[in-house]
């Protein structure tokens, strides 16, 4: 049949799509509805038309589904964050493990019948769980400066108060930087323009210490007086648990949040957190999980199927402030980190020092640079490799030198499961290894994405 832009039609959805988008068909022909969960029949308008598929608008929910519950927030629909508030969470975490699943039987072509399929974990409170929290600053329509988070796929703010993923104190500091701008016109940076002054609200809190750091992301130095500054840091300071404000200095135009420069406006510059029984100081430029609780059950299992007893050898590659190693270094004879940026190496080695962590090493470069050069040099084969890669997942000479140091265990924590299943493809290929444990962890509730651990050991062994 022949569809037109604009043409309503009629529909059940019966899927969600990877970005959390329902999915509809009419005869073979597939829709994607923003909005829609399976379990809707929904009216929608036509909007764009490929040979094969569509989307279609939202106008009208005909029959909602069962899993459809009211998002507790204002701006679910609109901000890019929450694709899944309106979905009830039990359903959320059905819909990851599918994904997951399917993405390994589909893309890693694996046959899963054999491994051990761990019930995913999930959050008792989905919600408040972040850490960290960044707003961008702007202009709102009437003038006043606002602000909040980008409407999805877009750089337009939607002014958000409260995000419910967010701790409770981020509202009053929003609510305090804001009312500052007002009083002292200060002008809410232009990304067309590259003009005004305060670009970001950043805000990080220690869940285990209680601490937060608020950093203010401004376009130059200063802005008119140099008192004015000091005049919000000390109201900032005032406000319960801040413990830090710092200013970070962008005057790029670019999309990237934080600049080079970082200067101290009050307090010690760090917020200090725990895992486990691990301690962490992380500074505004410092990559570290947001999410606290999760993170504790997600490294957790990582140390599980490490099966360590004190006497291994074992990589972490792609390890950040090395918060795995030092989470695993307690438990092995030596561990050894890799990371591509300099700065989380210097918090890693910090880290490790601060915790009396003697046997845990940190190398910067790429995996698949540093790994096969070590490799040559030392010959000294692993006994475990952790791999934890950005969503891009591993290279291939990464993956091909994992495999010729045949370590007993690989342990491959992933934030996408295409490129997980993709790279198990790889290691499982050659038929040395078994893919033995999976389990996802949700880090991120009311959102699409999800952790998975993959256990794969040495068929040998
Ligand atoms: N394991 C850490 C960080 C995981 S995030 C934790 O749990 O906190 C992935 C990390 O991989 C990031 O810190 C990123 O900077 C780093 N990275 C990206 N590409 C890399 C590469 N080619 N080699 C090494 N590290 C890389």
């Amino acid at each position: 049949m022949d569809y037109r832009k604009n043409q309503l039609i009629e529909l059940d959805i019966t899927d969600l799509g990877s970005e959390g988008e329902g999915i509809g068909r009419t005869g073979a022909f597939l829709w994607f509805v923003k909005g829609a969960l399976p379990g809707d029949r929904v009216r929608a308008s036509v909007m764009k038309l490929k040979k094969s598929y569509g989307y279609a608008r939202l106008q009208e929910l005909l029959r909602k589904s069962p899993d459809r519950v009211a998002p507790p927030c204002p701006v679910a629909a609109s901000c890019g964050g929450c694709s899944l508030q309106a979905l009830r969470y039990e359903a959320q975490l059905k819909f990851k493990e599918q994904k997951v699943l399917g993405n390994l039987r589909r893309i890693g072509g694996l046959e899963l019948s054999g491994v051990q399929l761990h019930p995913i974990i999930g959050m008792e409170q989905p919600f408040r769980y972040r850490n960290k929290a960044q707003f961008p600053v702007g202009t709102g329509r009437d003038g006043r400066p606002t602000a909040g988070f980008y409407a999805g796929r877009t750089h337009s703010i939607i002014p958000c108060e409260d995000c419910l993923l967010g701790v409770e104190e981020n509202a009053e500091i929003r609510r305090c930087v804001l009312r500052w701008m007002e009083e002292g016109g200060v002008p809410a940076y232009d990304e067309q323009s590259g003009k005004g002054f305060l670009r970001h609200i950043l805000v990080r809190k220690g869940f285990q210490s209680g601490e937060m750091m608020v950093c203010l992301v401004t376009n130059g130095e200063c802005c008119g007086e140099n008192s004015a500054l000091q005049l919000l840091t000390e109201r900032l300071m005032e406000l319960p648990g801040v413990t830090t404000v710092v200013q970070n200095i962008n005057t790029e135009r670019s999309n990237v949040i934080l600049g080079k420069k970082t200067q101290l406006l009050a307090g010690a510059g760090v917020i200090r957190d725990r895992i486990g029984s691990t301690e962490f100081l992380i500074s505004a430029q410092s990559f570290y999980q947001v999410n606290p609780v999760q993170t504790e059950r997600l490294y957790a299992t990582a140390l599980s199927y490490a099966g360590l007893s004190g006497r291994e050898t074992v990589w972490d590659l792609y390890c950040g402030i090395g918060t795995i190693s030092l989470f695993l270094a307690r438990s092995a004879r030596k561990v050894y980190g890799v990371e591509i940026i300099p700065q989380a190496i210097e918090d890693a080695r910090r880290n490790a020092a601060r915790n009396g962590i003697t046997n845990a090493e940190f190398f910067v470069g790429k995996a698949e640079e540093v790994l096969p050069c070590q490799y040559e040099k030392t010959g000294e084969r692993a006994d475990v490799i952790v791999v934890d890669p950005p969503r891009k997942g591993c290279d291939e000479q990464c993956l091909a030198t994992m495999l010729r140091m045949a370590p007993e265990r690989i342990v491959y924590v992933s934030c996408d499961s295409a490129t997980l299943a993709r790279d198990l493809k790889y290691l499982l290929a050659d038929g040395c290894y078994t893919l033995r444990e999976l389990q996802m962890v949700d880090m991120f509730p009311q959102t699409v994405h999800v952790e998975t651990v993959a256990l794969m050991s040495r068929k040998n062994t």
